[in-house]
This record gives structure tokens, C-alpha cells and sequence, in this order.
């Protein structure tokens, strides 16, 4: 029996009656684009997340392009973000011609440090790289907006992050795609920043069966605008074009598998927040760096992330072991190939690049059972 690092069959289990129902629901009905499932799930969405306006499209990818698109970010414009992330969050901002701007992350949350990004929006404004590393270029470049990212499912420093943001005039857009489900100061992930974005990638904490994501935001404007620009920058009807935009819609068969999986959801993320206490329980007598979960927040757990100088060889034995194990991120996005034009060096995000080399996610989802955990803890324990 192999042992899965995320257990979407014991999910099916679970839910296989109601997922049939629903995708034949689907076949018969023969609306496989924007269908009634995809607009129900937009507002059981928007109410999930306590925001005005969901636009449901096609990956978490989408919907962070959407969020740009909708700020007209372009050629010209920087975007803050965090290098401990997956290369979609700063593609996006590439993507555009814009250009990202990294700033150094917490070394107890994994998430962008707002003191290090005060530090970074005042080397921008003051054209002075001695006070925070910049691209190059920078000395061109007007700050636009700010990308934080929840990692791992814990939400970011979002109070410390708006009050920058709005002192400098920046834009938030919430990069939540690891962190559906949680929440921050009482409020769930969605609802934290102008725009939210979140992905349905099958191994997310709400995942589908294929891609699929959504934005989130309270503004009508820009709401408007992100529906628009998923269906080709629509205007009023069908082949009125207002904007230049994307065919970036989600399917009505995945509308309707996450419809399933959202009755389950709430109870899911409860269950991945008992398996991370008990690894936390478990390891609490081990030399690793456990994950810190800030007063005030709550994480969704797409990953559980412990920290330790072994890392390469305590990955290696419990591989040989038949526990799977992940690195997220083996190579922070400063140091990426693709965005070597940046002109970003070796030393500076130390925090990240530190954390890059000591990290290593264990198992995580609903399913995991505390015996399979004392296996996993005891190895961990044992080969350190
Ligand atoms: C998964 C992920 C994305 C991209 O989501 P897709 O649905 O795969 O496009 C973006 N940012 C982060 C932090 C992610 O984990």
C-alpha cells in the first residue's frame, strides 16, 4: 500500500454518489460553459468568504492575471512580492510587463516580512538600493501594488500590509491560493486585501478535478471588470468587446464538483487543522522547527512545513521509507532562472534562501489518520 502525500481517493470515497449525480446533472443539461452550477458556486463562494463578489475562472493563475488586469497593471509598474512562493504569483506580474519586486519573508510564518517591505517601498521611492535590494531597472519603475501570499494556508500580516499599502497608495491582491478555508483576525481568506485569489488545483486545500480558481473582491467595479476579461473582455453581450481580455471561465463540470466538495469543506478544514495539532503534539520533543500560527489567525494547512539543518537526508529516509515527503521551494523565485534579468543576487532574501534549504512539507490532508502519524513523527524522530 503506498501512502499519498495529499489523499484525494479517500475524498471520493466520501463523496462518489454525489459527484456522479452532479456531473451527470451536467450531461444532461449540456451547459458546459458558464452553466447554472458555475454562478451557484460563485455565491456560495462569495458567502463562504464573506466578500460581495466571486468570478469563478480557470486557475489560480487566472485569477491572479485577472486581479492585474483588472489594476491595468503593464509595462512600467512594480509589483511587491514574496520570493518563497510558486513561480505563478511574480509570472503574472511578468507576464504583464510589470516588473516584481521582492522583499524577504518572515522567518517564523514563511510570509512576506512587513518591515522589509517598508524597507523595500522606501528604496523604490527613494531610488536607493542601499536601503533594500531592487531589480534593476528600478530606478524606472512606479509602485503599484503589493502581492502577499498566504503560504502553506496561513494567512499573511494583512493589517501591517494595508497600512503600507495605503499610505503609499498601493493596490493588495491576496494570493490565497493555499490558504481557502482559513482565516485572519476572525474574517476568512478571500476577504483580506481589494482582490483575493484563490486556486482549485487539485491538491489545494478546495480542490477540483482539473484547473480551476477564483477571484474575490467587495469593489462592483472591479468585479465587473474581472468578469468581463475572463470571457474575452465582454461588454454587454456576447460579441461587444469593451477590453482586450482572456478565455479564462471555469468549467461547469468542475462548478459542479466543487459544489460537492464544498459540503464537506468546512468539516475538512477542521480535520486538517486537528492532524496538524497532532503533529505538532507528536514532534514537540524534536530538535525541528515546528509551524508557527500567529494569535488571531488560523491556518487552512495545505501543507504542514517543519524546518531542519538535515533536511536533504531526513527527505531521502523517509522516502526509502515509503513516506512521501515535498520541498516547496527548493529554489527561491529571486534565484530562478527566469528571473535571472532581475538581476537579484545570491544573499539577498537570506531568510528565504535559508528556509529553502532546511524545508520539508510532511503529509497533509483530512484523511491522515493518527497511526500513520506516529509512523511518520517517529521516523522523522529517528532519522534526523
Ligand atoms: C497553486 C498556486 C498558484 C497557482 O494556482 P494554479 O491554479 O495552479 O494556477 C499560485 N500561487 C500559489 C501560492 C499557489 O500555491
Amino acid at each position: 500500500m503506498t501512502i499519498p502525500f495529499v489523499d484525494l481517493k479517500a475524498q471520493y470515497a466520501l463523496l462518489e454518489e454525489d459527484i456522479k449525480e452532479r456531473i451527470h446533472t451536467v450531461l444532461e443539461h449540456g451547459k458546459f460553459i458558464l452553466g447554472p452550477e458555475v454562478k451557484e458556486l460563485e455565491e456560495r463562494l462569495a458567502a463562504f468568504s464573506t466578500v460581495r463578489h466571486t468570478v469563478a475562472c480557470s486557475s489560480g493563475t487566472d485569477a491572479l492575471l485577472l486581479a492585474l488586469l483588472a489594476y491595468d497593471v503593464g509595462p512600467g509598474d512594480a509589483v511587491f512580492t514574496t520570493p518563497f512562493t510558486f513561480i505563478a504569483t511574480a509570472e503574472v506580474i511578468s507576464l504583464l510587463g510589470a516588473t516584481p519586486v521582492f522583499v524577504d519573508i518572515d522567518p517564523a510564518t514563511f510570509n512576506i516580512d512587513p518591515i522589509k517591505l517598508q524597507q523595500a517601498v522606501q528604496a523604490m521611492q527613494t531610488k536607493d538600493p542601499s536601503l533594500y535590494p531592487l531589480p534593476k531597472g528600478a530606478e524606472k519603475l512606479t509602485p503599484r501594488g503589493i502581492i502577499p501570499v498566504d503560504l502553506f494556508g496561513l494567512p499573511a500580516d494583512y493589517d501591517s500590509i494595508a497600512s503600507i499599502a495605503s499610505t503609499h497608495k498601493l493596490f493588495v491582491v491576496q494570493d490565497a491560493c493555499q490558504s481557502y478555508g482559513a482565516s485572519y483576525k476572525g474574517k476568512p481568506t478571500g476577504s483580506q486585501a481589494d482582490i483575493a485569489a484563490t486556486s482549485f488545483f487539485p491538491a489545494k486545500p478546495l480542490g477540483c478535478y482539473g484547473d480551476g480558481g477564483a477571484a474575490f473582491t467587495d469593489d462592483d467595479a472591479l468585479a465587473e471588470k474581472m468578469h468581463s476579461l475572463k470571457v474575452h473582455g465582454m461588454g454587454t453581450h456576447r460579441y461587444s468587446n469593451v477590453r482586450v481580455g482572456l478565455n479564462a471561465r471555469l468549467d461547469t463540470l468542475q462548478a459542479a464538483i466543487l459544489l460537492s466538495k464544498l459540503t464537506v469543506f468546512a468539516q475538512e478544514i477542521q480535520q486538517r487543522n486537528e492532524a496538524a495539532t497532532r503533529y505538532t503534539h507528536m514532534l514537540s520533543d524534536s530538535p525541528v522547527q515546528l509551524p508557527a500560527v500567529p494569535q488571531g489567525s488560523t491556518s487552512a494547512w495545505a501543507q504542514y512545513s517543519i524546518l531542519t539543518d538535515n533536511r536533504d537526508k531526513l527527505a531521502a529516509a523517509l522516502k526509502e521509507q515509503g513516506i512521501p515527503v515535498a520541498i516547496y521551494y527548493p529554489v527561491p523565485l529571486h534565484r530562478q532562472q527566469a528571473f535571472a534579468f532581475l538581476g537579484y543576487e545570491e544573499g539577498d532574501m537570506p531568510v528565504c534562501q535559508e528556509s529553502s534549504a532546511k524545508i520539508l512539507s510532511l503529509p497533509m490532508h483530512p484523511y491522515l489518520t493518527e497511526s500513520l502519524q506516529e509512523k511518520i513523527c517517529t521516523l522523522v524522530k529517528e532519522n534526523l
